[in-house]
């Protein structure tokens, strides 16, 4: 707890492109409509030209960045497949189509690429229609399923010419890589939801928007369409369904700060008679801390420019789940 405070107090506004490529945009962008709205094109950030010329470490940082990424990248699939223009995802079983399935935990997988990933169990017990009990994965009956690949690949690949990221692999000599994402681009070809096909290629430029901002800095330097994006956040921001989310995490954000607050301040109140035993210089320490804290809740509190200090796994979480 202390550390996440000490970290939004002391960076109470991270550059834009940190903000755009971490901590807004799993907030506010949900909808496929919403991340073709707010995110440009890939090739608008990091041309193909650009890509092609880039030296071989560079090319093989920049894969690195899409495979690493199988979390937001299976976040996108669920979005893809389950989530509805109220911005709640709907995920109706597999197995009997009667239901929603609700509950979900992680796939305990051996390797990176299952890392993200959840299963969904269809609840047995729900009041009407009862469940199956069936469970499934996020990629159960995609071209994802059965192929060991990182989802973050098919998400460039779907962002770019699909030869531009190919080619990289081919470049960088991963025959497997390349083999396993021609299945999966050749599934989702020739997908029979031409709708799903559609929702992955817009939810792909939420994918390589957030990794190309957010993790390859160094490559994108010269993109100068922040101010843009941001005013288009800012435009998205104003609509209802999401001023409304916003407005509401808001306030539990200022709670959450507020308990806080209250807890630090009563524990000053009694540090004379409590403090930990000890070398003065430890309890020096222990009264440092705690007063750095208490500055950090009050200044999240107050900066203007943060009113609403995220705790990024909270809303994830939040935001991927079904409302119960
Ligand atoms: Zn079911």
């Amino acid at each position: 707890m202390r550390r996440r405070i000490q970290a939004q107090g002391r960076l109470p506004s991270p550059p834009a492109r940190m903000r755009l490529g971490a901590t807004v945009e799993p907030f506010l962008v949900r909808t496929p409509g919403e991340a073709e709205k707010v995110w440009p094109l890939a090739e608008t950030i990091l041309s193909t030209h650009t890509i092609k010329h880039l030296a071989p470490t560079e090319q093989r940082f920049l894969l690195a960045a899409f495979r690493r990424n199988s979390t937001l990248a299976y976040r996108c699939l669920r979005w893809a497949r389950w989530m509805t223009s109220n911005r709640k995802l709907e995920v109706i079983c597999l197995k009997c189509r009667l239901t929603t399935a609700w509950s979900h935990t992680m796939v305990s997988g051996t390797s990176h690429i299952d890392q993200g990933k959840w299963r969904w169990v269809c609840p047995l017990v729900r009041l009407d229609p009862k469940g199956c009990g069936g469970r499934f994965c996020d990629t159960t009956n995609t071209p994802f399923c059965h192929v060991p690949l990182s989802p973050g690949l098919v998400f460039a690949a779907l962002a770019y010419p699909s030869e531009v990221i190919q080619q990289l692999l081919q470049k960088n000599r991963q025959p497997v890589e390349l083999r396993n994402l021609h299945t999966v681009l050749h599934g989702v070809e020739t997908m029979a939801d031409r709708k799903l096909r559609d929702r992955l290629t817009q939810y792909a430029r939420l994918f390589c928007g957030t990794v190309l901002l957010g993790d390859c800095a160094e490559l994108t330097r010269s993109f100068d369409g922040v101010e843009a994006l941001e005013a288009r956040l800012r435009s998205l921001h104003r609509s209802k369904p999401v001023a409304e989310e916003y407005a509401a995490s808001a306030i539990r954000q200022r709670q959450a700060s507020y308990t806080q607050l209250r807890k630090l301040a009563s524990i000053l109140q009694y540090i004379d008679k409590d403090s930990p035993s000890g070398q003065t210089s430890q309890r020096l320490d222990h009264r440092r801390e705690l007063w750095v804290d208490l500055r950090d809740v009050v200044q999240t509190l107050c900066d203007p420019l943060n009113p609403a200090p995220i705790d990024l796994q909270a809303l994830l979480a939040e935001a991927s789940l079904p409302s119960p």
